[in-house]
This record gives structure tokens, sequence and C-alpha cells, in this order.
């Protein structure tokens, strides 16, 4: 049997924090607990938020925490013909549409729908569903539009992609970091209406390069924070239609703020690197996060 593949997936966005301690963690232990490989992917497919510098600063955190990986590390940012390629492929198929609606005018159609009374559909993370009207739009309006030099994002036809499918799609979970113990979960893509799969400038979303590296990478198990739980229901849709296998799933607990939140970078969650300047141990970080030590000591 071949060995089990995980991975530590960052955006290099700001200093890295505690949740991702646990994450880089988990995966570090269960590769060596399992005989695995442990591969470092830099997910820096924003070009306006990824750094240089913070992608070195990770890079130092994460070694100093005593981590060690394969290399080369992979950087999103050098596979976007892959991810054209594959955009391609579902354009030609017929799978996804410009649209054209930015945010203010999703915001107004929201609004003007919630006037009547009724709630407009939301994701599983509180954004409204994309309200889809650009579906419909014939080629020549499109690619007036698109010569117009209007601003646009790719979009998956979300029902046209299940109703392709017909069948109902599962993955597999574990039920416990011990990887043990296995349910099928059932993946609903609808609750994320159309989402968006590029941009008119970066022909990648995260939803797809998520999906087309962890399949060219050949990782057999995404683990990774309970937050991305909801979305692996569109990774699991989009394997399907790109012919991807697909792995297994352990969505671990989530290191949450004093104040009961999500910690995020941009709140400004205590970084690694304050713990290094305030003189902590990387024992002191794995404590901090309930992983043992032990398993990372070199
Ligand atoms: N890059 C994503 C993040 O930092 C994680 C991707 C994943 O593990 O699937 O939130």
């Amino acid at each position: 049997m071949s060995r089990p593949v995980f991975r530590f997936a960052p955006s290099p966005n700001g200093r890295l924090h505690l949740g991702h301690a646990l994450s880089a963690g988990f995966n570090a232990m269960l590769a060596r607990r399992t005989g695995g490989r442990y591969l470092l992917r830099i997910e820096n497919i924003d070009p306006s938020r990824a750094a240089p510098a913070l992608e070195a600063a990770l890079i130092d955190d994460l070694r100093w925490l005593g981590l060690s990986w394969e290399e080369p590390v992979r950087r999103q940012s050098e596979h976007f013909p892959r991810y054209a390629g594959l955009l391609d492929r579902l354009r030609r198929e017929e799978l996804v549409y410009p649209a054209f609606m930015s945010r203010g005018e999703i915001r107004a159609a929201v609004e003007e729908h919630e006037r009547g009374g009724k709630a407009w559909p939301r994701n599983p993370d509180g954004a409204p569903l994309y309200p889809g009207r650009d579906r419909a739009l014939g080629e020549a309006e499109r690619a007036q539009r698109i010569g117009e030099g209007k601003p646009f994002t790719w979009r998956l036809d979300i029902e046209e992609a299940s109703r392709r499918i017909g069948r109902p799609l599962f993955w597999r979970e574990a039920r416990g970091e011990d990887l043990r113990d296995w349910r099928e979960n059932p993946a609903r893509p609808e609750l994320w209406g159309d989402v968006a799969l590029a941009s008119r400038d970066v022909p990648t979303s995260y939803h797809l390069a998520v999906v087309a590296d962890d399949a060219s990478q050949g990782v057999s198990h995404v683990v990774r924070g309970k937050d991305l739980f909801e979305a692996t229901a569109v990774h699991r849709l989009l394997q399907e239609l790109l012919g991807f296998t697909a792995p297994a799933y352990f969505h671990h607990r989530l290191i949450l703020g004093a104040d009961g939140r999500k910690l995020s970078k941009s709140e400004g969650a205590r970084s690694i690197a304050a713990w290094r300047a305030e003189g902590a141990a990387p024992a002191d970080v794995w404590e901090a996060v309930g992983l043992p030590p032990d398993e990372f000591r070199s």
C-alpha cells in the first residue's frame, strides 16, 4: 500500500497563530504516526495579500516549532497555468459562467428581495448566495461585456454541475483524531450556491486550487480546521467533475479566542512570533494548542 500523504496548506496573509500551529502539528503528528509523508503548500493565489516576506516568516516559525517537510515546497502562484487549464475544461463543458454582478449589486439585489419580507438564502459562512441572474446571458452579451472590460468572476453553475453528476456525493470524514473510525458525510454543495472559481485576472479561487493541488500532490488525508468542514462539499463536487480521486478528511477542533470566536490574524490574535519574542519555547506552544510536545522534538 502506498504511504499516506498529509499536507499543511497555509495562506501567507499574515503571521501564523495558534490555529495554524495546531493544524501544522496535527498533520505532522499523523504523518509520523502512520509512516506517511508531510508536505507544505503555500496557498498564495492572492497577489495583493501574499507577501514573500510573510512566506519566509511562516517557514521560519514552522522550523522553530520543530517541523520539517518534504522539499520542494509547493507554491500555488507557480501553478496558474494548471488551474487555468482546469477552468478551461469546466468552461468548455459549460459548467462555469462569467458573473458580472459586483459586491454592491449583489447587496442591493439581496436587500431588495428582503424588503419583500423573505430572507435571501445564505451559505454556511453567512454570505448571501450569488443571485445567478447572468447564468442565462447569451454568448454575444457575455462577449460584449467582457470586451468592454467589465470585471467578472467565473462561477460554477452548482445546479447544472450536480445534475451532471446525477447522484448524491459523500466524503469520508474521520470521527476522531486517531483516524481509525470513519463515516460517510453527505456533501451538499448547493448550500454554497454558484461559488467563484476564478476572477478575470486570477485563474483560480481557493476551491479550485485546493482541489487541483490535493490531486496533483496525491494527498490522501486532508487534515484541517472545522471552519472548512462545509466547504468540503464544494471540493467533493469539483473532484467529481474533474475526475480526481477524493482524499479522506479530518476536520479538527479550532482554537477559539478569549471571546469564544475563531482566531484570525486580522483580529490580532497573538502570533507565534509574539510567543517567540516573549521567550516561549516550542513546547509552550504545543501545550497551548493541546498537542503533546514530545511528538515534535527531533
Ligand atoms: N489555505 C487555507 C487556509 O489557510 C487552508 C486550505 C486547506 O487546508 O484546505 O485557510
